[in-house]
């Protein structure tokens, strides 16, 4: 694996880390190294110096410490605390989509607190993975450096914290959520209108995810379709979503800047990197990635895009 190892951190992420099983039609794996962050930092560390910011317990393995290090990525941020680390268990249906969760126990991520590391507080991009949007904003109140801020949630926040999520959309530049998401959060049903309604709550641009149909980004200008790669080995989509806002934060973040051009291009590599971590459990798939696998898909996909 070639990393960027290099000193600073350019990125940081923050968001839950986990112990998961995860039972498919063909397999039953028990302890995976689970959770949004080590998803969206492994993604993110093909392209730019990633720290993560979470929060394990006692019993997290040593051997999930060391493999989540080999991606080069900084673990300053991660918390150690005494008690069991989040544990999360759930059931893919045979059409390896809809998933019913089987069991979640939040552990010492209960009481998470995010803190920033000072050698995180100058890098200038940012993704704010799905956490309590309240524990969003005390991090992010603490980035003074970031540029470019990206934010991730799910439909339990829109339930439960929907004033405190519109607190957070309004300091960030992008959100990134999936259709059914977009739909609650606004109340609107074709996708333009959900995408308008976002864009007025204060933010430049909206990535909605359409799982294996691939998403959309929305500019005030304009659309950009962005396909999901075709895979042929589905193992296991957990974590799919977190990868791609991984990878989308890692490209921007070795770019240094953001331009419209850039973040087509970002989409294009956080798609080729989410479609080669559904291959396999866990981080399985990106502990064997190299740098020319993801080229060679980059490539395929803009094939398959050109007409
Ligand atoms: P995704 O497939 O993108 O929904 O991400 C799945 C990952 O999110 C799993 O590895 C879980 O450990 C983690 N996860 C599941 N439920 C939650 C939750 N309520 N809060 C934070 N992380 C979660």
């Amino acid at each position: 694996m070639k990393r960027k190892t290099g000193s600073s951190v350019k990125v940081w992420m923050v968001g839950s880390i986990g112990i998961d099983d995860v039972r498919t039609r063909t397999a039953d794996r028990k302890n995976l190294m689970g959770g949004s962050l080590p998803f969206s930092t492994a993604a993110a560390s093909f392209f730019a110096k990633t720290g993560a910011v979470g929060v394990v317990g006692s019993d997290f393995p040593a051997a999930f410490d060391r493999r989540w290090k080999k991606f080069g990525i900084d673990l300053e941020g991660v918390q150690r605390k005494e008690g069991p680390t989040f544990r999360w268990a759930c059931a893919y249906d045979d059409n390896m989509i809809e998933r019913a969760t089987l069991k979640t126990e939040l552990g010492v991520f209960a009481d998470f607190m995010p803190e920033l590391p000072g050698a995180y507080q100058e890098a200038p991009f940012v993704l704010l993975g799905n956490i309590q949007p309240e524990l969003q904003l005390h991090v992010l109140n603490q980035a003074k450096g970031a540029k470019f801020v990206a934010l991730d949630t799910m439909n339990l926040w829109i339930d439960i914290a929907k004033p405190a999520l519109l607190k957070v959309i309004r300091r960030v530049d992008l959100l990134l959520l999936n259709d059914s998401e977009a739909r609650l959060l606004t109340g609107k049903w074709n996708l333009r209108d959900c995408a308008d309604a976002i864009l007025k709550m204060g933010l430049s641009y909206v990535v909605i995810k359409k799982g294996e149909h691939g998403a959309l980004l929305f500019t005030k200008k304009a659309v950009f379709l962005v396909p999901a790669y075709p895979v042929r080995k589905l193992i296991d989509p957990t974590g799919a979503g977190d990868s791609y806002a991984g990878a989308f934060l890692g490209y921007l973040a070795r770019a240094g800047r953001v331009t419209d051009r850039l973040m087509r291009e970002a989409l294009i590599h956080a798609s080729a990197v989410a479609s080669f971590g559904v291959e396999g459990f866990s981080l399985e798939r990106f502990e064997r990635l190299t740098q020319a696998h993801i080229g060679k898909r980059v490539k395929e996909l803009k094939a398959m895009m050109s007409v």
